[in-house]
C-alpha cells in the first residue's frame, strides 16, 4: 500500500493523488491547473486504462477538470462522488470542454494563416458525455465498497454543495490503514451549506493549506453592507455590477439578496431587478434549487420546509441566450448584473464591464479574490483605464470589495480540523503555495506531535511502514511565453496541458529516458558513459543553438 503525490503539491491546483493497495490504482481527485505554477507535475504513473477507480472530494475544476482527459485517453472505471458533485461536474466539465474547444478553433484560425500544427484540445464535449455515465454516487457517512479491502465514506467538508473529506480504510492481508483526504475544507457560517462536520480518526491525514497562513477577518453583516451599496447605486440611477464565480459564489448572493428584498430594505426601487447573466451560473442556480437537501445547512433548510426557495425570489432574471444577455445594458432601468467569470478575465461580465464601466453611476462590486495582473485585479488596484475587447474603457464607476466571502477555512480552523483527527502516523500537507505548505506542516506538527510533511509531485510513501520510498524531483515551471490577443483566462500552465500529441508523446519518451537511467544503476561506467555520450548528442543536435536564447 501507497501513496504517490502528484498534483497540488506545494502549489494549489491540480489535485491529483494516487493510492496503490492490493494491486488497485485509485486516484483521489484529477484536477486542472490553473494559474501561475512554479513546479512540474510529474505525469499520472500509470496508464489511464490501468487505473481502476477515481474518487472525487468535490466538483471544483480544481479537482476533477482533467477527468474528462482521463477518460479521452483510456479511462473506463467507476468515478466516486456524492449526488450533488456529480450534478456540478455535468455542468462544470462541459463548461470547461466548452472553452477548451472554443480556444482550439480561435487558436487554429490564427494558426492556419502562420501554417502552424493542428491546435488540438485538451478534451472535447463528447469526451464528458462519455465520462457522466461513468459516476457512482452515494451520501455523505455511508461506507462504499470499492474493492476487497477499500472503502470509503464522505464526510461534509462545508466547502461546496456535495463537497466530501474522504475516509479511506485499506487492507492489505493483516496490514489495516485509515487516510482521510481533506479536499478542501470549508469555512465556517457560510449561507446554504453546513460548516465542516467534524473529522473521524485517522492513521494518515492528507490536509489542504490554501489559507495555511492566514486568518480570516470577521464576519461582516453582509446583508448590512449589501444594503447599503445597492441602495446607493440605484438612487444614483446606477446599475451594481457584480462579477462572481458561477457555481457557489453566485448563489450565496443570490441567497443575500433574496434577505434583502424579502425584508424590503432597499428604499424607492420596488421590484429592482437582478439578473444573473451566465449560462454556467443559470444551470448552478437550478442544481440548487432542486432537492439538495442533503446538503444544506438548518436555515436553508428551514427555508424550504416554509416553502421557499433560498435562492431565488420573484424579480431575479436569468440570462442564457446571448441575445438576453445584450438586451440587458440597453434597457436603462437601474439594477444588479451578477456575471461570470469572477475575475473578469473571460466571459460576460467583460460586456457588462464594458457598458458600465465608463458611468460614474454605476458600481463594480467584487465578492472574490482577485488574482493581481487580472482585470479585476487592475479595478481593485485603482486603474484609470482597462482594455477590454481590444478598447480602452475609462473607469468611472465606483470600484468596492467585500471581503471573506471565503469558501476555505483559515489557518486556525485548519489546524482545529487536523487536530480533532487525531492522526495516528503522519500528516501530509498539499493545496497551499509552496512556502505556506512548509510553513503549515511546522505549525501542525507541533500542534499534533506527529509528523507532517509537505510532498513534492513524485513523492511516494508506503503506508504500510511510513516510509518515503521515492524522494521527489523538484522541476521548476519554464515560463512560456504569453500569446497574445488570446483568451486571457488560459493560463500559463495551460497551454502547457494543451501540448500537440505529438510534443505529448515526446515528453512520454523523455520519462522513460528518466526511468531508464534511474534503473542503470547495476551498469557498468563503461556503459553509463556510452549513454549519457548518446543524450548528449540528442541536446547538441535539438538543443539551443548558439547566438540564440532558446525561446
Ligand atoms: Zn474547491
Ligand atoms: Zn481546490
Amino acid at each position: 500500500m501507497q501513496i504517490t503525490f502528484i498534483g497540488a503539491t506545494h502549489e494549489v491546483t491540480g489535485s491529483c493523488t494516487l493510492l496503490e493497495v492490493g494491486g488497485k490504482n485509485i486516484l483521489v481527485d484529477c484536477g486542472m491547473e490553473q494559474g501561475a505554477d512554479i513546479f512540474e507535475n510529474i505525469e499520472i504513473p500509470v496508464a489511464p486504462a490501468y487505473i481502476d477507480a477515481v474518487v472525487l472530494t468535490h466538483a471544483h475544476i480544481d479537482h476533477t477538470g482533467k477527468l474528462p482527459f482521463l477518460v479521452a485517453n483510456g479511462y473506463r472505471g467507476p468515478v466516486y462522488s456524492t449526488e450533488a458533485t456529480r450534478q456540478l461536474c455535468d455542468i462544470m466539465l462541459r463548461d470547461s470542454a466548452h472553452i477548451q474547444e472554443f480556444e482550439a478553433t480561435w487558436r487554429n484560425r490564427k494558426g492556419k494563416r502562420a501554417d502552424d500544427e493542428e491546435y488540438v484540445p485538451l478534451y472535447t464535449t463528447e469526451d464528458v458525455l462519455k465520462t457522466m455515465p461513468l459516476f457512482r454516487t452515494a451520501g455523505y457517512d455511508t461506507e462504499v465498497t470499492l474493492f476487497d479491502g477499500v472503502t470509503i465514506r464522505y464526510i461534509d467538508a462545508g466547502h461546496l454543495l456535495g463537497s466530501a473529506n474522504v475516509l479511506f480504510t485499506i487492507r492489505e492481508g493483516d496490514i489495516k490503514r485509515t487516510l482521510l483526504f481533506s479536499g478542501d475544507l470549508g469555512n465556517v457560517d457560510k449561507p446554504l451549506i453546513r460548516s465542516p462536520q467534524d473529522p473521524p480518526q485517522a492513521d494518515y491525514v492528507v490536509c489542504e493549506s490554501t489559507y495555511g497562513d492566514r486568518v480570516h477577518p470577521e464576519k461582516p453583516d453582509y446583508v448590512k453592507q449589501l444594503t447599503n451599496i445597492i441602495q446607493t447605486t440605484l438612487d444614483r440611477g446606477g446599475n451594481l455590477v457584480v462579477p462572481a464565480f458561477a457555481v457557489g459564489r453566485t448563489q450565496e448572493f443570490l441567497y443575500y439578496i433574496r434577505i434583502i428584498k424579502e425584508e424590503g430594505l432597499i428604499k424607492g426601487h420596488d421590484g429592482f431587478p437582478v439578473y444573473v447573466d451566465s449560462p454556467l451560473a443559470v444551470e448552478a442556480t437550478n442544481i440548487y434549487s432542486t432537492e439538495m437537501y442533503e446538503y444544506y445547512d438548518d436555515d436553508a433548510l428551514q427555508l424550504l420546509r416554509e416553502g421557499i426557495n433560498p435562492v431565488t425570489f420573484p424579480d431575479l432574471e436569468v440570462t442564457v441566450s446571448s441575445e438576453e444577455s445584450m438586451a440587458i445594458n440597453s434597457d436603462p432601468e437601474p439594477k444588479i448584473i451578477i456575471s461570470a467569470s469572477g475575475m473578469c478575465e473571460a466571459g460576460r461580465i467583460r460586456h457588462h464591464l464594458k457598458h458600465n464601466l465608463w458611468r460614474p453611476e454605476c458600481t463594480i462590486l467584487f465578492i472574490g479574490y482577485q488574482s493581481p495582473g487580472t482585470v479585476g485585479g487592475k479595478l481593485l488596484d485603482g486603474a484609470d483605464m482597462v482594455k477590454l475587447f481590444g478598447e480602452e474603457i475609462a473607469v468611472k464607476a465606483e470600484i468596492l470589495r467585500i471581503d471573506s466571502f471565503s469558501s476555505h477555512a483559515d489557518e486556525p480552523h485548519l489546524c482545529e480540523w487536523v487536530k480533532k483527527t487525531d492522526p495516528g502516523v503522519r500528516i501530509f500537507i498539499n493545496h497551499g503555495e509552496d512556502a505556506v505548505t512548509e510553513k503549515f506542516a511546522a505549525e501542525v506538527a507541533a500542534a499534533t506531535g506527529k509528523p507532517a510533511v509537505a510532498p513534492y509531485s513524485g513523492e511516494v510513501w508506503d503506508l504500510a511502514t511510513d516510509e518515503l520510498i521515492q524522494r521527489a524531483e523538484i522541476v521548476p515551471v519554464v515560463k512560456k511565453t504569453v500569446h497574445e490577443g488570446r483568451t486571457d483566462h488560459v493560463t500559463d500552465h495551460r497551454f502547457e496541458q494543451y501540448a500537440s500529441p505529438a510534443l505529448r508523446e515526446l515528453r512520454r519518451s523523455g520519462a522513460e529516458l528518466t526511468q531508464l537511467i534511474e534503473a542503470s544503476r547495476e551498469c557498468s561506467n563503461k556503459e553509463l558513459n556510452k549513454m549519457r555520450r548518446e543524450i548528449e548528442e540528442i541536446i547538441k543536435k535539438y538543443g539551443p543553438q548558439e547566438g540564440t536564447d532558446g525561446q
